[in-house]
């Protein structure tokens, strides 16, 4: 009995040692298989070869298959996102013309720029206590704002400064070379003061325009966005064609906003103006300040729906 056990045992140790032998075989060949892709020969023993290779091509070779396509998609999903641009939020702070009922009018234009984290504010209109009081009731402290750019030396544009120095202790001031040397003087003792020549990049999407025009200097940004390039302007003293046809040198321009400064001129040339912005390809437009009645009419009638109302507490967002 006890010896008929014990050949019993020895043959189920045989069998299993086979078993054993056999799945290391199999492993073997799967484990050496990844190696051959690329076209090396196979190096696994011909006892093995026939019964391992019919299904090694099926898992092997799709997987660097796959892994390519999805190298490709990807490398593709990134250059078309290459470079994405943060949102733009564009708020008119101050200005003539109504809009937001709960702030207050008064000659003059100054428009907040949010993006990529970065505040700027484009002019300070020209009263300091209705720009205070018109940021508080839009909930905006003048403590955020990075960068503020004058785009001439008219006090419509420059009256809020001083307000604004006293609420704000850490501003970089964009102004046109040819300001006022005493203005410039005197927000330097509270600012940093930089003086702007030709075209540059302010922060990052920000660009200004660089001084233009010869009897009133004056610079405009342009930003861009995700829809394409916006021209904010001041007064527009030297002429708006005349700086859209600048910003369209950096590419599409999706929308003007600002003053326009065509209040007084004559029909045949507001049409003419309107006609020209249009050729330049600027897709929006949402004239205020200094634009005149006559001429925010025509360029409703041209544009239509592309027409943004604009006044005092607009918020335009322009997403990526
Ligand atoms: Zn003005
Ligand atoms: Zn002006």
């Amino acid at each position: 009995m006890r010896k008929t056990s014990h050949y019993a045992w020895m043959m189920i140790l045989a069998v299993l040692v086979c078993l054993v032998a056999l799945c290391v075989g199999h492993q073997l060949a799967g484990f050496l298989q990844p190696a051959l892709v690329g076209g090396e020969v196979p190096q696994v023993p011909p006892t093995m070869t026939e019964e391992a290779m019919p299904a090694l091509p099926s898992t092997t070779e799709p997987v660097p298959s796959d892994t390519a396509t999805a190298t490709a998609t990807a490398t593709a999903t990134a250059t078309a996102t290459e470079t994405p641009l943060p949102p733009v939020r564009l708020t008119i702070v101050y200005d003539n013309n109504a809009f937001d009922v709960r702030l207050r009018t008064a000659w003059g234009f100054a428009c907040l720029v949010e993006v990529g984290g970065m505040t700027v504010l484009f002019d300070t209109g020209g009263d300091g206590a209705i720009l205070m009081q018109n940021m508080a009731v839009l909930g905006i402290d003048p403590d955020v704002i990075d960068v503020v750019v004058l785009s001439h030396i008219h006090a419509d544009h420059v009256g809020g400064l001083e307000a604004l120095l006293s609420s704000n202790d850490h501003l970089v001031i964009y102004v046109p070379e040819s300001f006022s040397s005493e203005i410039a003087r005197r927000a330097g003792e509270r600012a940093q003061v930089v003086p702007v020549g030709g075209p540059q990049e302010i922060v990052e999407g920000v660009h200004t325009t660089g001084e233009m025009g010869t009897a009133i200097v004056e610079q405009s940004l342009i930003l861009e966005t995700g829809r394409g390039l916006v021209v904010v302007t001041g007064c527009a003293h030297p002429g708006i064609a005349e700086i859209v046809r600048r910003a369209t040198e950096m590419g599409e321009v999706d929308l003007v906003v600002g003053g326009f400064h065509l209040s007084g001129r004559s029909w045949s040339d507001i049409q003419g103006i309107v006609e020209e912005l249009m050729a330049l390809g600027v897709r929006r437009v949402a004239p205020c300040h200094c634009t005149g009645a006559e001429a925010t009419a025509a360029f409703e009638a041209a544009y239509g729906t592309e027409f943004i109302p604009c006044g005092v507490g607009t918020v335009i967002t322009i997403g990526p």
